[in-house]
């Protein structure tokens, strides 16, 4: 599988950028794991939007789904212009039902994953693990049979992470503050946080995502260097893992 970062701003987009969104693709099947403010412009670099198969969403903050609207709005005028009649399957949870119903357009469809069950949409399975966040949010890992990887979403540091992570292969998590900040309090989390996860899960690769909009966001990786000694990257448009 391949996975390439399409968003990685936390909050809101700066310039020519995206919030959270990745793109995932193994065998002609993609699949975007959230779709943030921006995201749908960013994607079309790589991807046509009408080759996207399915959509999974972490949780219902703006910077996760800002541009579901406008990818419902795609779907509708491209089917008219190539007089198709696709529909895209859109997954996210039902704790929050008004945002559920959204998800359901004229080209969409919205269908409840049950995060207490595996979801196999395409090649991929995911499991989930609710994290900790002012709203019901869902981290995922991701399998392909062959490689996996774990999508914290968006949270405060928890010892489940651990668990819910051991033996991954890749580790993309939201890093919203630097070291010497506590982002508990709001449902994030800092560099430490993240390589702490990482180095007790036994995963050999992290990426720092979900970015802070002060700072220098490579101190990040920097800080994370002092308690995880596997490979970081800090997330950026265009990155990409796997195979
Ligand atoms: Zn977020
Ligand atoms: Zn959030």
């Amino acid at each position: 599988m391949r996975i390439t970062v399409i968003g990685f701003w936390g909050a809101y987009p700066e310039q020519g950028s995206a919030t959270s969104c990745y793109l995932l693709e193994k065998d002609g099947y993609s699949c975007l794991l959230d779709c943030g403010s921006g995201a749908l412009s960013r994607l079309q670099s790589y991807k046509d939007v009408m080759d996207i198969d399915a959509v999974v969403l972490s949780h219902y903050h703006n910077d996760h789904i800002a541009d579901v609207g406008v990818l419902q709005y795609s779907w509708l005028v491209q089917n008219s212009i190539q007089n198709t009649n696709k529909v895209l399957p859109i997954y996210g949870h039902s704790e929050d039902e008004e945002n559920f119903k959204k998800l359901t357009h004229n080209s969409t469809k919205g269908i409840s994953y049950d995060p207490t069950r595996v979801l196999e949409i395409g090649p991929f399975r995911i499991t989930f693990m609710k994290t900790k966040h002012p709203v019901p949010c869902f981290a995922m890992r991701v399998t392909d049979g062959e490689k996996s990887f774990v999508y914290t979403a968006d949270s405060s540091y928890i010892d489940s992470f651990i668990s819910f992570s051991e033996g991954a292969d890749l580790l993309i998590s939201e890093c919203s503050f630097y070291e010497n900040q506590d982002g508990t309090k709001v449902g994030h989390m800092n560099s430490k946080e993240c390589a702490d996860i990482a180095r007790k899960a036994n995963i050999p690769e992290l990426i720092l995502s979900h970015h802070p909009h002060f700072g220098n966001t490579q101190d990040l990786v920097r800080e994370a260097q002092n308690y995880y000694a596997g490979n970081i990257q800090l997330a950026r448009e265009g990155l990409t893992w796997g195979f």
